[in-house]
């Protein structure tokens, strides 16, 4: 049984490709975080070790020991893999040393299983000379080993890597897919379920994380209120928050990116309103805060914001100097008006 909701295109690819024995050395699986990635990843290696009739049934040993990460043949590499602790912690890149250990790994025969499987998390984060040893090993591809590359951003992947593997893209889901499926899997009850739906941006894992934790939703309330202020906040003040991010950023460019979306969403929300279809917003939870901001700005206004928020957030993914793309950002800004609806 595959446990990823949605994303039935990489399913049937991978499915065809399984039980047509057509199976790929390398696949990369990109989309944002929270999609799913992992838990597909994941799954394929349990398909490629299950002894069940129907694989990956996830009831088998080898399936339940994968569950588990406890089957000597699947290792999941990212930042916080091998080496001391206190090296792994402080580490901002996958190091040549992880791969080199990945290559000795994967010239044994499987210890245990039918195939060995390596999945690498956050591709991005691999060192120069990691991603050219990575490189040598996809090259020359050998028997019973399947690399999984797992990547939020594709864009800053060295290409030689990318063409070496099939790609599959994991998509958000619809907020009515990931309603249905904190209901059904997870029990969630139907309102809270609702809210996290819209909330999550189609980012299942996201939305399961916050169901069982509700410091998810309070920070998120926490960071749009931070964002409120700055709006309302003068230069001065807007850049030393962008101090506050880059030195983030330096340490954790997911925060700062999830940051960015928040961003993105409420003024994506103050259109809606705008256009009179409040009752499509994300932020459900907040329509009537919403409707009083909107009545502040024209619609040109809001477009154009949303635009440079768009902008900061890829500059940042192409790995744009951070500070001078956020002070751009903030000195955007629309000014709000002091008359209700303006038109000019
Ligand atoms: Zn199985």
């Amino acid at each position: 049984m595959w446990e990823v909701a949605g994303q039935s295109r990489a399913l049937s690819l991978l499915q065809r490709s399984l039980e047509g024995g057509s199976l790929a050395h390398a696949y990369l699986f990109v989309g944002p975080a929270h999609t799913g990635k992992m838990t597909l990843a994941v799954n394929l290696a349990q398909a490629l070790n299950c002894e069940g009739t129907e694989p990956p049934c996830g009831e088998c040993i080898p399936c339940q020991k994968i569950a588990s990460a406890k089957h000597a043949d699947v290792q999941v590499i990212d930042l916080g893999s091998n080496g001391d602790s206190a090296e792994a912690e402080s580490r901002v890149r996958i190091s040549v040393e992880q791969i080199e250990q990945l290559q000795h790994s994967a010239s044994l025969p499987p210890f245990e299983g039918k195939c060995k499987v390596f999945i690498i998390d956050g591709v991005e984060l691999l060192s120069i000379g990691a991603a050219n040893r990575l490189l040598k090993t996809l090259e020359e591809p050998e028997g019973k080993v399947v690399f999984v590359l797992l990547s939020t951003n594709e864009s800053v992947l060295p290409p030689t890597i990318v063409s070496r593997c099939q790609r599959v893209e994991l998509a958000p889901l619809s907020a009515g897919e990931v309603e249905t499926a904190l209901s059904s899997r997870w029990g969630v009850e139907p309102e809270k379920a609702r809210l996290l739906a819209r909330c999550s941006g189609g980012r299942l894992g996201w939305a399961v994380l916050a169901a069982g934790d509700d410091t998810l939703l309070q920070q998120r309330a926490e960071w749009l209120d931070e964002m409120l202020e700055i709006v309302g906040a003068d230069n001065e003040r807007r850049f030393t928050y962008v101090a506050q991010l880059v030195s983030r950023f330096s340490q954790n460019r997911e925060l700062v990116q999830e940051k960015l979306y928040l961003w993105l969403e409420w003024w994506r929300d103050l259109l809606l309103v705008k256009v009179d279809c409040g009752d499509t917003v994300t932020n459900v939870d907040r329509l009537k805060e919403l409707t009083g901001m909107a009545e502040g700005y024209r619609l040109g206004q809001i477009r154009g914001f949303i635009d440079n928020i768009r902008m900061a957030g890829e500059q940042l993914r192409l790995n744009a100097n951070p500070q001078l793309a956020l002070e751009v950002l903030m000195l955007s800004i629309p000014e709000k008006s002091k008359v209700r609806n303006p038109t000019v």
